[in-house]
């Protein structure tokens, strides 16, 4: 995954790319590196850990340079340590290079230059790239532009690398396919990064680089060309992000901030979309497209981690609403299999970074076999977004806490509203139904923020539970994808084992785990299903098992089931989600915390998953 800067211009570089690379952060912690060129050659720092790290080790060495590039890495090929961080150096010691994705084709490629006497410091494909470039480059006697094009001609994989070299110090060298990369335009200067982070309070005007495309760099020059030598126009986008946008704002953590974000990002959502009094939702991206969604044979939604569960709650929606068959994939599954697309089909891709590698590919062979794409993301610009033929944003801002919280909320309100517009036009929605899902749609932001007025309630439940070894999660219809986000959400934060059922399917297995230590979150808001998830609640406590519910004001028989209930305000079942997410995401996050973790940066997790 990883995050990259790059910087060429007048101004010292070390201390944008750092700063870069703290926002990028969230893309990979296992170590860092910056490669810095001047007249003086080209200097490498790298360490293994956080960016953090890095500076620490840094403090007092002369980092002068107008040029540099920088990485913060989540380890595919080798271990996390000094020797794999990257930039990595070629053989020869006069190019620097950093990398983000995957060179499948690697071995192949390391064999015959081990033929060719060439050694390795590490254990990366990275390496095997760069020293591919550099005896492309001796043996041609070519530019470094040349070299870079050549080779990736035969590279098998994803990639997005900069490359900067000893006797071209105001030159980086940019290549992309899979993997992102946005240029910020600034005056005499250029900034490279792999989202709008790191750029976004020197310039608004950017360029996102296209797959196969490469970008040539100098303070005052870009050049895109394609793979063909061929010059490429840049597209200047202007960017829609503040900076505020991406910093703490007083908060802990970004993750807490992105959970109390939630009300405004809803809303956000929502706004000049949803008209509650009017009864209209306006969706331009989804009205140029409403005939082929409404008939058609199938929907498919692709997505992968918390985006898929948000996509099992719209197959309910989509179902119950439009009467379309859903069906939700796993991208990496859906990819790799030979499904069965048929022209016409609806694919709805849900990513919060629009990056995402498995979705991509998924789309791009959902494509091929006459699909239609509907992108739902959250990154304005991303590839997802490019490569759809029509979707939605979801308007959740920067999200940068690993753990997707606000991006979650905001997937189900698009796509709620995806669902009541199709199903309207349709006429599979009654209308005094669709009438009344707009107002309760529309009250969903205001009582987001009536649930989080229980952050000081679930803090401490989360001091009572935080040493339990293992969590279930269960819930039925609308609520057990909410009972498979609250578990993954306490996996990555806290690292406390947990799984997520349907509450009617723990029969057959997982009750046998329940034990009195066991604490079983029970995602149980009034619903069509609400008495069977009682008793499903009766079973469990029979077996004397914890039971933490989360319930709907005036349910007076869950309580009495329950050792610790969280009452949320009512609203219809299909909005239930957007509400119930909430709690666990606070569990979660305070369970984490109270274990000393650190919450935005869990354990061998990246955000944006932009590798296989
Ligand atoms: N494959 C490279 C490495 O392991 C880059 C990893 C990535 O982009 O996640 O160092």
């Amino acid at each position: 995954m990883c995050g990259i800067v790059g910087y060429t211009g007048k101004r010292e570089a070390y201390p944008i790319i750092i700063k870069g690379l703290r926002r990028l952060e969230y893309r990979g912690y296992d170590s860092a590196g910056v490669a810095l060129v001047n007249e003086d050659g080209l200097k490498v720092y790298k360490k293994k850990g956080k960016v953090a790290d890095l500076e620490d080790t840094l403090v007092g060495v002369n980092l002068h340079s107008h040029t540099g590039i920088g990485h913060t890495r989540w380890a595919t090929h080798g271990e996390p340590s000094d020797r794999n961080a990257h930039p990595h150096t070629s053989q020869n010691g006069e190019i620097a290079m950093i990398h983000n994705g995957i060179i499948e084709n690697y071995a192949q490629l390391k064999n015959e230059l081990l033929k060719k006497g060439y050694t390795f410091k590490s254990d990366t494909d990275t390496e095997v790239l760069l020293n591919f470039i550099e005896n492309i480059k001796t043996n041609n006697n070519s530019t470094l532009e040349e070299a870079v094009r050549i080779a990736l001609r035969r590279i098998v994989g994803a990639y997005c690398i900069l490359l900067v070299d000893k006797h071209d110090p105001e030159t980086i060298i940019a290549a992309r396919k899979g993997s992102p990369l946005v240029i910020g335009i600034g005056k005499g200067e250029h900034f490279l990064a792999s989202d709008a982070s790191p750029i976004i309070e020197y310039t608004k005007e950017v360029v996102y680089v296209n797959d196969y495309e490469m970008a040539i760099i100098r303070p005052d020059e870009l050049i895109l060309k394609n793979l063909g030598n061929e010059k490429q126009t840049p597209f200047i986008t202007k960017l829609d992000m503040e900076l505020a946008a991406i910093e703490k704002g007083g908060y802990d953590h970004f993750m807490l901030k992105e959970i109390f974000e939630q009300p405004t990002t809803i809303q956000d959502c929502l706004r000049g979309r949803l008209d509650a009094e009017a009864g209209t939702i306006i969706m331009s991206g989804i009205e140029k497209y409403i005939g082929q969604i409404m008939d058609a044979p199938r929907i498919i939604i692709v997505a992968c981690g918390t985006s898929w569960h948000a996509g099992l709650v719209a197959e309910y929606i989509i179902e119950e609403t439009c009467r379309i068959p859903v069906e939700v994939e796993y991208a990496s599954e859906f990819r790799y299999r030979n499904p069965v697309v048929n022209k016409g089909d609806v694919i709805i891709a849900i990513s919060q970074s629009g990056e995402t590698a498995d979705t991509l590919v998924a789309i791009e062979k959902a494509k091929e076999q006459g699909a239609i794409i509907v992108g739902i993301v959250n990154a304005v610009g991303s590839s997802i977004a490019r490569v759809s033929h029509t979707g939605a944003y979801t308007h959740a801002g920067p999200e940068i806490g690993v753990a997707s919280t606000k991006a979650f909320t905001a997937q189900l309100a698009v796509l709620t509203m995806v669902a009541l517009k199709v199903g309207y036009a349709k006429g599979t929605l009654e209308k005094d139904r669709y009438l009344q899902l707009c107002k309760d749609l529309a009250e969903i932001p205001a009582k987001a923020a009536e649930v989080l007025k229980l952050d000081n309630q679930i803090k401490t439940l989360a001091e009572k539970y935080k040493d339990a070894p293992d969590f279930l999660y269960l819930g039925r219809g609308y609520n057990f994808p909410v009972a498979l986000e609250g578990a993954l959400k306490l996996k990555e934060i806290s690292y406390i084992h947990a799984e997520g059922y349907p509450a009617a399917e723990m029969k057959h297995g997982p009750i046998a785990l329940v034990t009195e230590v066991l604490p079983v979150v029970f995602v149980a808001t009034k619903d069509n299903y609400h008495a069977k998830v009682v008793s499903n609640m009766q079973e469990i406590k029979a077996r004397k098992g914890k039971v933490i519910s989360i319930i709907t004001e005036g349910d007076t028989v869950s309580p009495t089931l329950s050792d610790d209930v969280i009452i949320l305000p009512p609203t219809d079942e299909i909005l239930a989600p957007m509400l119930s997410a909430i709690p666990l995401q606070l569990l979660a996050y305070h369970i984490g915390v109270a274990k000393g973790y650190d919450v935005d940066k869990p354990r061998n997790l990246a955000k944006s998953v932009t590798v296989e």
